[in-house]
């Protein structure tokens, strides 16, 4: 049996119907920005595998600390004992984080991370006594994850909706901009006694279409929450890492958030780890002589020292000067991509924040992540040896860093050929 069909027999693919499901394919190695299947035929990754691996595949400097790392120390409880590349790993992490965050918590994936941030919330509140702040505030059509606390404070969908009546109640609110920020604000004065946290992904809603919005009203929406004392956490599972231009989205912010998520480009897209960090003011609530103000969360493979020893090869890479100088770059060719295309007739909207730019496809009906394009589009990019995963109607690429020119150059002219002739 081949691979395909021994993969049909046991195997239940992610986000995937699996009735009439294509075969997957099946990939034998990676190198740099390119996946490589059975045949030998090369695919660019210009999603970065689901916008994890920012340096590209198979990359020699974290594989070489990874392996080390092995055959040092694959694994330890994270509850009574430490290890070196986790503590590093915050040390290293915590300064490069905007505003004084204090401490990271470990977990193993983004959704996990979002996890702990609405437990840190929730829970600062009732260790302080407050019983009424039990409300999150969130964008209406967010995406934080699929675990239930994810699922809830994410924008209701297709996604969240087989488990609607499970998940909590949560407060919604439209992106801001120049016309609704008045409102928005307003609102958010009206139910402060009742909110305990406010989660955003900042400058972007990545799963939710990639809706991008202005740092300045942002700024404002955390200014008003810390006024009333909404805590205000960043999801930077998909920003986080130079995705945007900067390291972090919130570095364009003038405000600080109090908490913050990460995963994904932690790792360089190596192994799975999550990251929730927060200030003083939040890990002081939970000091205590009462054993109930105990934050009793934890994973089996927290602070993994692999994953660890991972993320630190990963930042190496990423401090680089010539990664900065390559995150610039990219910059520059989707802009000028973007001038190129502006007008073409099926382009509907096109926006680029940072390393990501994305293409809305004129289909006369309205914008859905089921549109029949969708398939089309996959299928299409697939076999000229390019992974796009349009959202529905919406293309973007996002790309490993290490990509060259000449290489977006044939992504932009594959997406053009597309627009030109389905
Ligand atoms: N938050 C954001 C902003 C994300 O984009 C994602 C994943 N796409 C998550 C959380 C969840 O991360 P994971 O898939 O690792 O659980």
């Amino acid at each position: 049996m081949s691979l395909q069909e021994r993969d049909k027999k046991v195997i239940w693919h992610p986000y995937t119907q699996m009735k009439g499901a294509l075969p997957q394919i099946p990939i034998v190695s990676g190198e740099g920005v390119y996946l490589i299947d059975e045949q030998g035929k090369r695919y660019i990754d210009a999603v970065s595998s689901w916008w994890v691996n920012i340096h590209g595949h198979a990359n020699a400097h974290i594989a070489a600390k990874v392996s080390a790392q092995l055959l040092t120390l694959e694994h330890v409880i994270f509850a009574g004992f430490t290890h070196e590349p986790a503590v590093l790993l915050a040390e290293r992490l915590l300064p490069l984080l905007p505003g004084k965050q204090e401490k990271v918590f470990y977990s193993d994936n983004g959704s996990t991370a979002v996890e702990v941030a609405l437990k840190m919330s929730f829970q600062y509140w009732s260790n302080k006594g407050n019983k009424q702040r039990k409300k999150v505030l969130a964008f209406k059509e967010a995406y934080h994850g699929d675990t239930f606390g994810a699922m809830s404070v994410s924008g209701r969908s297709i996604f969240t909706d087989p488990f609607s009546e499970m998940l909590f109640d949560v407060e919604f609110i439209d992106l801001p901009n120049e016309e609704n920020i008045s409102e928005l604000v307003a609102k958010i004065s009206g139910l402060q006694s009742q909110l305990a946290c406010f989660i955003f992904e900042p400058l972007i809603l990545g799963a939710g279409g990639m809706q991008m919005y202005e740092a300045k009203y942002l700024d404002q929406l955390i200014e008003v929450c810390q006024k009333n004392e909404i805590i205000c956490i960043a999801d930077e599972v998909m920003t986080g890492f130079g995705r945007t231009g900067t390291y972090f989205a919130c570095e364009q912010l003038t405000e600080r958030p109090d908490l913050f998520c990460l995963s994904k480009g932690l790792t360089g897209g190596t192994m799975p780890l999550g990251i929730t960090t927060c200030n003083q003011q939040i890990f002081e609530a939970f000091l205590s002589d009462d054993k109930l103000k105990t934050l009793y969360h934890g994973h089996s493979f927290t602070a993994n020292p692999v994953a660890c020893a991972a993320s630190l090869a990963s930042l190496d890479i990423l401090l680089e000067k010539e990664t900065l100088v390559n995150i610039q770059r990219i910059k520059i060719q989707h802009a000028r991509f973007k001038e190129k295309i502006i007008n073409h007739p099926k382009v509907k909207t096109i926006r680029q924040t940072g390393t990501i730019i994305a293409i809305e496809w004129e289909t006369g009906e309205s914008t859905t992540y089921l549109s029949s394009l969708r398939d089309k589009l996959y299928n299409y990019f697939l076999n000229k040896g390019v992974v796009l995963r349009p959202l529905g109607n919406i293309i973007y690429i996002l790309p490993p860093y290490i990509i060259t020119n000449e290489e977006l150059a044939y992504i932009y002219g594959t997406i053009i050929q597309a627009l030109d002739e389905i």
